[in-house]
């Protein structure tokens, strides 16, 4: 394709939405990171990154009393685990559901695995009487996959083998040409009424 040609957005990088524990920022409850070297050094070289920490970004601080996620009667709440009279599950829901819309620019998700707010799958789960009782999904992991289910998304347990970051890599690129399509014809239907 020349140069005249390209549209500017043939020329943009993927952008990834990423916990920024996972970037090398010390934003955990304890005020340690959990970078990841292949997401640092590696994917940054390809793709952009939209950094996100729902506990801090909904004003919890660091460091912090550490939360587990609670279930009970059709509630899930994020309670302190030393303290479970500390409740954090409103700061963090009107956080998501504040926040979510960004995905709407990002191409693919990558979160912080068993986190009470990133954790995609493997979130533990507890009575009231502190008994684990499973796993799920965390606060704004739950909401990011309802609103943009098809956004191709993955923590960095997933992530550890090569065979699954190629994988990764193709569904981020294909997600990211079909929404540049849609908005290419969107734009079309807009100035040919
Ligand atoms: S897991 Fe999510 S909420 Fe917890 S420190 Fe990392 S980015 Fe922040």
């Amino acid at each position: 394709m020349s140069a005249e040609s390209a549209s500017p957005q043939d020329n943009e990088r993927p952008l990834i939405a990423v916990s920024r524990c996972l970037l090398g920022e010390s934003v955990r409850y304890d005020g340690s990171d959990r970078r990841v070297a292949w997401i640092t050094d590696v994917l940054s070289v390809h793709c952009d990154f939209l950094r996100l920490c729902p506990e801090v970004e909904a004003g919890l601080a660091v460091p912090r009393p550490a939360v587990r996620l609670v279930a009970g009667e059709g509630s899930l709440r994020a309670l302190g685990v030393a303290d479970p009279d500390l409740d954090v599950t409103r700061e963090l829901s009107r956080y998501s559901t504040g926040k979510v819309g960004l995905l709407g620019r990002v191409d693919g998700i990558i979160l912080k695995a068993g986190s009470p707010s990133c954790g995609l799958t493997d979130t533990p789960r507890f009575d009231s009487s502190g008994r684990e009782i499973g796993s799920g999904a965390g606060l704004f992991s739950r909401v990011a996959v309802a609103v943009w289910p098809a956004l191709p998304a993955t923590d960095e347990v997933a992530l550890e083998t090569e065979v699954a970051r190629v994988a990764f890599l193709m569904q981020v690129f294909r997600y990211r040409c079909r929404r540049h399509s849609r908005a290419s014809t969107q734009g079309r239907v807009l100035n040919n009424p």
